[in-house]
């Protein structure tokens, strides 16, 4: 049995698939051969090339339906980059005059030629750099006998082991098959946590590094509930584990009846319930679960896997579609929140020692002013066609504030300019995640229509506890009395001023929390859809004067234990 963190619920069955998306470079750090394995290093690369470039043919196909076209591109550029002349005469040249193996000629060449784009002035020739390193690493993994595998290849019941998943794995994965996943980095707040709820699969992140024992083809559980990984079960454990996985999906089709059920408690208090997406065809699944509207848009989803930013026109069409779906209810749209766990080539972000302390989120947008504003003009455009509401994320200061909206300022005189009608009294609410912003509440509700509580970055900035790091993951914890406080500070200071606080951090979907929440006055929870229907189910148990009572009392304890016990004995 391995440990992990339960990152999604339920029990998934199925045969391992390791997905080596690494290869180990320390290992070839400037090897050298002999000169009679010279030509045998050459054959090697060259097939190493044709192998990789069937591989990204197959990429090609199956992405077709699945990708758009600007997704599409980035495989057409890593073929067309594999079979550049530069780049192969750089690694045939350090073979036969460096006496370099065929690795090292790969990785010290790649590295060569990314240095020499990056030193070009020009954004299309930095974002080849980023190409040549993700073709780097698929000849590795060719050379080293672990073809660049794509998750769209799987077509049997499948249990997905890696290092970690990134959104382009995601998105290529077939859900079908993939029966589940067990990940060795992060924490439950991780954005690969966040995906496996929002596609249903059961999934463990953080798991011990035992993990890379496993072979392709073992059988495995995942039990998503308790955070463990069972490792070619007995017949014993097998049948306890079918049992319990029809139990947890006729438990689910249970809850699927709540979806046209009012999000009301005991003692009538309504409770807007909305959802968190990432792309804009999510926006159905909210109204399919019984949700009232998004709380969060993540459009940072927009500017990843692709060769270059999302324009205006691409943007319009993405929030409208959101719009359509959505029609009257309300939708909050993040301005982009890259940076942190969320990576993109598009940006030249720098490399840091501490990405979540760093450059990232609204920092970015206004000193990437045109970027910025072309979002926001993407966004008003399309406010007319629903009722839109625009979202800044990591705000730590009244001056951040301030200055993101005298962007948008400037991106609606842009559209008044172009003539093209928009919503002049779009509201303009902030995401509450930074523990600045929590204790000055009082001063940005002034500025802000709105708080929308991040507590997945709250906890970890206030705890001082990095949510990807799975070593500290025990101290990552939303009950802790110091997050709590700055919680009920948040909710007070909107509400003295009139503004509504929702919250569309992970702890707003996990239905042990709603009654406390609720008792300290949380207007709007936001959730991945596949949350709602279980945070509707503890509301409609819940009597709001209750709720407030016991919210009273959990933060009349000093320790974050006292505080769950007391959460257990009231539930
Ligand atoms: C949060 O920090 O709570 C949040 C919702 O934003 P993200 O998870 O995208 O950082
Ligand atoms: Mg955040």
């Amino acid at each position: 049995m391995i440990k992990g963190i339960a990152a999604s619920n339920g029990i998934g069955i199925g045969k391992a698939f390791i997905l080596k998306t690494k290869v180990d470079n320390s290992l070839y750090t400037g090897k050298k051969i002999s000169a009679s394995d010279v030509e045998n290093e050459l054959r090697r690369f060259k097939e190493a090339v044709e192998e990789t470039d069937k591989h990204y043919d197959l990429v090609i196909e199956k992405a077709k339906g699945v990708l758009n076209d600007s997704e599409q591109q980035v495989f057409h550029a890593y073929k067309m980059m594999l079979k550049d002349p530069i780049f192969s005469d750089m690694v045939t040249g350090a073979i036969k005059n460096d006496s370099f193996c065929v690795e090292w000629a790969v990785i010290s060449s790649a590295e060569q030629l990314k240095q020499m784009f990056l030193q070009l002035n020009d954004d299309y020739m930095k974002q080849r750099a980023e190409d040549v390193s993700n073709i780097s690493k698929s000849l590795l993994l060719s050379l080293t006998g672990n073809t660049a595998t794509d998750l769209s290849e799987i077509l049997e019941d499948s249990i997905i082991i890696a290092e970690d998943l990134s959104p382009a794995d995601t998105v290529s994965m077939n859900k079908q098959y993939v029966k589940g996943f067990a990940v060795e980095k992060g924490g439950e707040t991780s954005h690969t946590a966040i995906m496996a709820r929002t596609m249903e699969i059961p999934a463990l992140v953080g798991c011990e590094k035992k993990i890379f024992d496993i072979k392709n083809g073992d059988l495995l559980i995942v039990d998503g509930e308790k955070g463990i990984l069972i490792v070619n079960p007995t017949p014993d454990e097998l049948d306890e584990y079918l049992d319990k996985q029809q139990e947890y999906l006729k438990a689910i089709e249970k809850i699927k009846l709540l979806k046209d059920e009012p999000s009301v408690t005991l003692d009538g208090k309504n409770v807007h319930l909305v959802g968190n997406i990432a792309n804009p065809e999510e926006a159905i699944e909210i109204l399919a679960k019984g949700g009232d509207g998004i709380g969060l848009f993540r459009t940072e989803f927009l500017y990843l896997n692709r060769v270059d930013l999302p324009t205006e026109e691409d943007q319009f069409l993405a929030y409208k579609m959101v719009a359509d779906a959505m029609g009257i209810r309300p939708c909050i749209i993040r301005t982009l929140d890259i940076g942190g766990d969320k990576k993109s080539a598009l940006l030249n972000l720098p490399n840091e020692d501490n990405p979540f302390l760093g450059y990232r989120a609204i920092r970015i947008c206004l000193k990437e002013k045109e970027i910025f504003k072309t979002q926001l003009r993407a966004i008003l455009r399309a406010s007319t066609f629903g009722n839109l509401k625009i979202m800044f994320p990591m705000i730590s200061s009244l001056e951040e504030l301030i200055a993101a909206k005298q962007i948008l300022k400037e991106a609606m005189s842009e559209l008044d300019e172009r003539k093209i009608p928009y919503n002049e009294d779009i509201q303009v609410g902030i995401m509450i995640e930074v523990p600045s912003a929590a204790i000055a509440a009082d001063i940005l509700a002034q500025e802000a229509d709105f708080f929308s509580i991040g507590t997945n970055d709250l906890c970890q900035y206030t705890l001082a506890v990095d949510r990807m790091n799975e070593h500290v993951s025990s101290l990552y914890n939303p009950l802790n009395i110091g997050v709590l406080r700055l919680i009920k500070m948040i909710i007070d200071a909107g509400h003295a001023h009139g503004i509504q606080v929702g919250m569309c951090g992970e702890m707003a979907s996990n239905p042990k929390y709603t009654r406390l929440l609720l008792g300290l006055g949380l207007d709007e929870f936001s959730m991945v859809p596949a949350s709602i229907p279980y945070v509707k189910q503890a509301v409609r148990e819940i009597n709001y004067n209750n709720a407030v009572d016991v919210a009273k009392t959990a933060l009349s304890f000093n320790e974050t234990e006292k505080i769950r016990k007391h959460l257990k004995e009231e539930a």
